[in-house]
């Protein structure tokens, strides 16, 4: 993994664990330990061992945008979980940038009814094909593609895209819905709450680990080893959390 700690100030890739933990009130409940680069694929297996452990998945999960995938919206759903997980671009999503650039296919509009989308000068998009693509887990997703009727000899053609054919777009629209479901959650008064108590609760168990006890690097190897190394940090701050 690409480490925060950065001697040699190049960057290097040196061997690592992707630690995960949940918690409440500062309480670690559950860790898990991952070999995998991305928090993303690690969500799913991370409740699985929630479940093992307590027998019940979590009423409400909160995580940052690392955790936003299709997948991990689809699985919580599933469980009865009511999530509040940003996605990749929230946050980019919400500035004024975005948001009135009427070249970015996200902003344009989508007619339900006929099945197709507008570009910014009001043509037509018809769906042109469908096709299946795989992410990291082996998980399908559906994506449609849109493509313009004719951008020969349009005006904005320098402002739109580069390529010499007809512009394209590809719309998962699955994901779009699950991500619009999200987001008013996001925004809603409880999403508010939740989101500004997440960094105080998760951020800042971390933060103890790392920076107050300065616990920066296992001391066992192998994953075996190192979950039991994990645990035992896990129940020492909670016992001293107990006793504060
Ligand atoms: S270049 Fe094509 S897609 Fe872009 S605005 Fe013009 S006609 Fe529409």
């Amino acid at each position: 993994m690409r480490m925060k700690e950065d001697h040699m100030l190049n960057g290097q890739l040196k061997p690592a664990f992707n630690v995960q933990i949940s918690t409440n009130r500062q309480f670690i409940n559950n860790y898990t330990l991952h070999q995998t680069t991305t928090d993303t694929t690690t969500c799913i297996g991370h409740m699985e061992e929630f479940k093992a452990l307590y027998d019940f998945y979590p009423n409400e999960s909160i995580a940052d945008a690392g955790y936003g995938s299709e997948d991990n919206y689809l699985y919580a759903r599933e469980k009865g979980m009511n999530t509040f997980i940003k996605y990749n671009y929230f946050h980019k999503e919400q500035t004024r940038k975005w948001k009135t650039d009427p070249f970015r296919s996200s902003n344009f509009y989508y007619n339900q009814v006929l099945g197709c989308y507008y570009c910014p000068i009001g043509q037509q998009m018809r769906l042109v094909g469908k096709g299946k693509q795989q992410t990291k887990t082996g998980f399908e997703q559906e994506i449609h593609i849109y493509e313009a009727i004719r951008c020969q000899g349009c005006p904005l053609r320098f402002l739109c895209h580069k390529s010499r054919n007809n512009r394209r777009i590809e719309v998962n629209h699955r994901l779009n819905k699950l991500k619009a479901q999200e987001k008013e959650k996001l925004f809603s008064t409880e999403g508010l709450v939740l989101r500004s108590q997440r960094p105080q609760d998760v951020d800042a168990t971390f933060g103890n680990l790392k920076n107050n006890k300065n616990f920066k690097r296992f001391l066992l190897k192998g994953k075996s080893k190192v979950e039991v190394e994990l645990g035992l940090l896990a129940i020492a701050h909670n016992i001293a959390k107990v006793a504060s």
